[in-house]
């Protein structure tokens, strides 16, 4: 029998502003998680969409988690520095013919989409793409530029989700395709984030399959709400996480998880909350 795989969890945060009280949440229970099961915790930034970073976000985000004790295993590690993986797991994509260059703008797809059903609504905020450029490119690009690589989608993520682009018109890689390749080549075998990103695991399930990696386990921690029932995010300016009193801190993200209030250290926080979580972990989904 092979032996099983050694627990390799991470928190991976874009540097697009600093982490708010919403991503402690998610970031200490992919830290629990990972102690709770004498696993390795990865930091991960993901900054694969570099005109949405901000410079230096990421040191801000690594200071505020070191602020609070969640200290990576080991040294971080930036999408922006990972292109030639990304496009080498396009390459074998395209090799398979499991995508195909589109020339559609987000213009022509909400076109073609209010064409085809007057009626169609955008779900989860996204165009789902009708395939125009599914059998060859319908139209010729620019002088110099390029295509952007749509993911051939099937069954349900097809028909929820649609083609899904892997690489953007700019050059750009997705964080639909980074974040498949990083947690496979990281080695990471459980993801634990927040349930904001539940919409995406199917479609990185989807591309896991297309590349042969492994499915890591995935599990979603619940959203924080602010006083106004919105969630929190960057987005929606949630306010900058003060690590000013850590434990304070550590303590309302523990709460969100249903763990129960400590006063004494940090680091004597951390070790009480890791003993606890086996039984908490079973109340998420
Ligand atoms: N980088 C993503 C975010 O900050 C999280 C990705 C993930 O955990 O899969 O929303």
């Amino acid at each position: 029998m092979s032996k099983p795989a050694t627990y390799r969890g991470r928190f991976a945060p874009s540097p697009t502003g600093p982490l708010h009280a919403g991503s402690l949440v998610a970031a200490l229970a992919s830290y629990l998680d990972a102690k709770a099961h004498d696993g390795k915790w990865l930091i991960r930034i993901e900054d694969v969409d570099t005109p949405r970073c901000i410079a230096d976000m990421d040191i801000v985000i690594l200071q505020q988690l070191a602020d609070v004790g969640l200290i990576p295993d080991e040294p971080p590690v930036y999408q922006s520095q990972r292109s030639h993986l990304y496009q080498a797991a396009l390459d074998q994509l395209i090799d398979n013919k499991q995508v195909f260059p589109c020339s559609c703008s987000r213009k022509d797809v909400a076109a073609a989409i209010a064409k085809a059903n007057p009626n169609a609504k955008p779900k989860h905020g996204e165009l789902v793409y009708p395939g125009t450029c599914r059998s060859g490119m319908t139209q010729t690009l620019a002088l110099g530029a390029e295509p952007a690589w749509r993911f051939k989608t099937s069954g349900e993520v097809k028909t929820q989700i649609g083609d899904f682009v892997l690489k953007r018109a700019d050059g750009c890689f997705t964080y639909q395709l980074a974040v498949v390749v990083d947690d496979a080549l990281q080695g990471i075998t459980h993801v634990v984030r927040g349930a904001d990103l539940l919409d995406n695991t199917p479609r990185q399930i989807a591309l896991q399959h297309a590349l042969d990696y492994p499915t890591p386990q995935y599990l979603h921690t619940p959203l924080v709400m602010a006083a106004d029932g919105e969630k929190l995010s960057k987005q929606n300016g949630a306010e900058a996480l003060d690590t000013s009193n850590p434990l304070k801190t550590l303590n309302m993200a523990a709460k969100a998880l249903n763990l129960s209030e400590q006063n004494g250290s940090v680091s004597e926080a951390l070790s009480h909350w890791t003993s606890q979580w086996q039984l908490k972990r079973a109340q998420l989904n």
